[in-house]
């Protein structure tokens, strides 16, 4: 089955990943700007990176006729740093004209401080002045929920936020739905130990259905799967959902999702 990936740091894959996720039937990736593994020291290391994830990736992609997009933020592990999330957040723009730049992400919060609420609330503030998609990151484990409250909270306060415009990553059981009742899309992590397992996503698709629900594998240095959508068309299989079903999931929901982008292009 064709599928997408709606969120997956190929910056952190090989070249063969690529190759694999093609043989499996990925047709288009979407890459948010994350976490490099360290701290970048300058505003110019993020202009390099966005460089990285608008010229150098949609060309190994295409190798494999895979198309990527890409979304671009400083993330909430570094934006303790306020001064130097300002000096990225000022560098954005440029890039947004670009026609795989799909909005502004993944922004949120990693450890729910206060300068990360401050530095959310400004790609926030970005992303409605310049009426873009917005990838929202949910935190990891113990700070889930109260995190994933506090992003809708600041979601529901600005008015200008069009919730079909917003798609809220790494839902859980537990947080999937004050998600979906707020009117934005969800993407769900298929991990191979936390957040969701294949198994479990196709749980809360049993559970929530299918309408703004999307899967992806979040790939990336760490203990991940870059085939894990795939795992979940099986599993979806298994349970003897019909192929319409799970394809709306790993396919027409990520690609409803991404034509509202400014620079879409069919
Ligand atoms: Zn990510």
């Amino acid at each position: 089955m064709d599928y997408i990936d709606p969120h997956v740091h190929m910056i952190s894959r090989t070249t063969d990943d690529y190759g694999r996720m093609a043989y499996a039937g990925c047709a288009a990736v979407s890459e948010p700007a994350f976490w490099a593994g360290f701290d970048r020291g300058t505003a110019a290391g993020f202009h390099d990176y966005f460089r990285h994830l608008t010229e150098v990736e949609p060309r190994r992609a295409a190798l494999f006729h895979i198309r990527h997009y890409s979304w671009l933020c400083i993330n909430a592990k570094e934006a303790e740093n306020v001064s130097l999330s300002r000096e990225v957040i000022a560098l954005i723009p440029e890039f947004l004209r670009l026609p795989n730049v799909l909005g502004i992400g993944e922004i949120g919060l990693n450890k729910n401080t206060r300068n990360e609420a401050t530095v959310f609330q400004e790609h926030l503030d970005l992303a409605m002045k310049t009426d873009e998609l917005v990838l929202i990151h949910t935190p990891h484990l113990e700070d889930k929920y109260k995190g994933t409250r506090m992003i809708l909270d600041m979601l529901k306060n600005d008015p200008r936020v069009k919730p079909h415009r917003v798609c809220v990553d790494h839902v859980e059981e537990h947080t999937v739905r004050p998600a979906l009742d707020g009117g934005f899309w969800v993407g769900m992590t298929l991990y191979p130990t936390t957040k969701c397992t294949p198994a479990r996503a196709a749980d809360i698709v049993e559970m929530v259905g299918t309408d703004r629900v999307m899967v992806n594998s979040a790939g990336d240095w760490g203990k991940s799967d870059p085939l894990a959508v795939p795992e979940f068309v099986q599993e979806m299989k298994r349970r003897g959902h019909p192929d319409a079903v799970t394809r709306k999931v790993v396919y027409e929901n990520p690609l409803a999702f991404w034509r509202q982008a400014n620079n879409w292009r069919e």
